[in-house]
């Protein structure tokens, strides 16, 4: 476990007090702040893995920096344990009722502070593991369906200008697990998101929706442009070679649908289904191209 790595953030109006935390936690990288203000705009520029808070300072008070972390979008996530001298049962309570993951007391027990500490870290990787899982397509690696979908919907909410869908099939794929055997279909998805995945722009999302089907979402100023991407990738594919065991080499194409995002177009489930219907034209008229729907 690398917990050492992680970023603590410790806030406290007393200097006495961080100079203690930091000489605890001196396995850790600390930031300090002495102040509700300035560590709201520490973790607004820095990546802080967990927050020990203190809950009473002059300026801004503790549970309301918990509250503004806890509304932001981008800071909600971040573990706060509050550290404060206070040990009545409605100050407690009310740290956990903002959003705090533990409470400790002053004055420290060195000991604990950390274990709770190492507590909060070890769960907060976990909870990275378990994304991570729920996020990545096991064979591939690339998104799933659920986190395309997750990324995809937030970047067309951000802005549907200049926003692409593309949906892409290998063609007659059942007719390769049919000949070759599931082993082999499986090389073959494996081997076309590759290449797909190493032809794409870095800022593309690219994910498998399922069996052999998969969706690309890109920006671009120049739809000419995103063609001639396209098509390369369904020539790059189309040049793919697998060998198998014993040295026959397989092949594959694949079909591509695009369809471009514009005023009118409201959703995008109804961008996606615009590219999957050129999808279908693709598949209809010879399989092993692309067809792009203008407006
Ligand atoms: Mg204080």
């Amino acid at each position: 476990m690398m917990l050492e790595r992680r970023t603590i953030l410790a806030v406290d109006d007393t200097v006495a007090n961080l100079d203690i935390i930091v000489d605890l936690l001196k396995d850790f990288d600390v930031i300090e702040a002495t102040g509700g203000p300035e560590a709201l705009e520490i973790v607004a520029e820095e990546a802080i893995d967990l927050i020990l808070l203190d809950i009473m300072m002059p300026e801004m008070d503790g549970y309301t920096v918990c509250r503004k972390l806890k509304q932001n979008e981008k800071t909600k996530d971040i573990p706060i344990i509050f550290i404060t001298a206070r040990t009545e049962e409605d100050a407690i309570e009310k740290a956990y009722d903002e959003g705090g993951v533990d409470y400790v007391t002053k004055p420290f027990k060195p000991k604990e502070l950390l274990a709770r500490v190492k507590i909060q870290l070890e769960h907060q990787e976990m909870i990275e593991k378990l994304e991570f899982l729920a996020s990545y397509d096991a064979m591939t690696g690339i998104y799933n369906r659920r986190k395309f979908f997750e990324l995809a919907k937030r970047k067309f909410a951000e802005n549907p200008d200049n926003l692409y869908a593309a949906m892409l099939d290998i063609d007659k794929f059942k007719h390769i697990n049919d000949s070759y055997g599931h082993a082999v279909g499986d090389m073959v998805i494996k081997a076309v998101t590759r290449v797909i995945a190493e032809n794409i722009e870095p800022d593309s999302i690219f994910g498998r929706l399922g069996g052999e089907e998969f969706a690309i979402i890109c920006r671009h100023s120049d739809e000419v442009c995103v063609v001639e991407k396209l098509e390369l990738l369904r020539k790059k594919v189309e040049e793919l070679k697998i060998e198998l065991v014993g040295g026959e080499l397989v092949g594959c194409t694949i079909s591509e649908g695009v369809a471009a995002a514009d005023a009118s177009t409201r959703t995008l489930d109804e961008l996606l289904h615009r590219a999957d219907e050129m999808l279908y034209k693709a598949k209809g008229s010879g399989r092993n191209r692309t067809i792009f729907r203008l407006r």
